[in-house]
């Protein structure tokens, strides 16, 4: 079966385009990265390249480096912002796998000991918690 092509009116696209709102932690020319509203975890992150492809199987290879450095800044944030034991980083391909949004993303994830995942996609957090969330993440970020 043929692969799906990439719609520019998923969430994620129109985060971007500043037609939603979205708890911002980075931004530069090439990714931004923001709050899950259905964290997780404490702290749940998503980092998201500008450039438009479904997911990883499509991506240009010139999108990952640049994806993977603030990937990497974002793991090390959120483990200091949040005083995290370890960071779970996942990304999804395609339904069978439990993509949900259709423009590549990665999932920053703060882990504390003995403490599971919630469920993904599961609730919905309340905004004034994200908004919290992120000013940390911001401060060790700006630090
Ligand atoms: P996926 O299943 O595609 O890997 O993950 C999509 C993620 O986006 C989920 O964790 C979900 O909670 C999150 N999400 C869905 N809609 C929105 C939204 O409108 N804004 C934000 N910030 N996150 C969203």
């Amino acid at each position: 079966m043929a692969e799906a092509s990439y719609d520019p009116s998923n969430i994620f696209a129109k985060i971007l385009r500043g037609e939603i709102p979205s708890h911002r932690v980075y931004e530069d020319d090439a990714v931004v990265a923001f709050m899950d509203v259905m964290p997780q975890g404490l702290g749940h992150t998503l980092v998201v390249p500008k450039a438009q492809s479904r997911n990883l199987l499509d991506a240009d290879p010139s999108t990952l480096g640049p994806l993977f450095t603030v990937v990497k800044q974002v793991a090390l944030a959120v483990k200091k912002a949040f005083g995290a034991d370890g960071v779970t980083v996942l990304q999804f391909n395609e339904p069978a796998s439990g993509q949900t949004v259709y423009h590549l993303h990665v999932h920053v994830i703060p882990r504390f000991e003995g403490i599971a995942l919630k469920p993904h996609t599961g609730q919905m957090e309340k905004p004034e918690v994200l908004a919290e969330n992120a000013a940390k993440i911001r401060a060790v970020l700006n630090g």
